[in-house]
């Protein structure tokens, strides 16, 4: 448990949008690294040719469970090939054992985010995510890109189900 770095009260150990919200003076800031709730992001030292679809960002080369992923050291979300996405989501969910996290339900505020693919520039396809972990994603499919907020994957991951 932390406390919110404005107003000193307890902080839920929940992400909104890849942020941890203050549920008394609504300010937002990222999860620390070491909560447990931020995916390990293996830096490749480089930058990614692409920019942050949410903050702008020049976003840099990383690797999650041996994945390619474009990451935003501001915001830390994460931009996947659909087959290195469902890939590191198999992997992921393989390893993290049988006892389930029970996830928060779906923030239908999520739905309304509109954010531009970071190759063609054309509006992504916002929707559920089709597994568990009652998260929204945002496709590209012709780009075959998918982008997701901080914390999603653990999310994903951590959520019960089928492995
Ligand atoms: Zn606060
Ligand atoms: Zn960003
Ligand atoms: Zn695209």
């Amino acid at each position: 448990m932390s406390n919110c770095r404005r107003c000193g009260a307890p902080q839920a150990l929940e992400l909104k949008n890849g942020r941890v919200v203050c549920e008394f003076c609504a300010t937002s800031s990222l999860p620390l690294a070491g909560s447990g709730l931020l995916e390990d992001i293996i830096d490749l030292g480089c930058e990614a040719q692409t920019d942050c679809p949410g903050c702008g960002t020049r976003l840099r080369s990383g690797l999650i469970e041996g994945q390619a992923v474009a990451w935003c050291s501001d915001c830390r979300g994460m931009l996947f090939a659909d087959v290195a996405f469902a890939a590191a989501v198999r992997i992921r969910r393989a390893a993290f054992g049988e006892y389930g996290r029970a996830p928060r339900p779906l923030d239908p505020q999520a739905l309304e985010r509109r954010i531009a693919c970071s190759r063609c520039r054309r509006p992504m396809q916002v929707h559920p995510y089709y597994g568990p972990g009652n998260v929204v994603v945002d496709s590209c499919y012709p780009c075959g890109l998918v982008w997701i907020d901080a914390g999603e994957l653990v999310q994903i991951e951590q959520a019960p189900g089928r492995r």
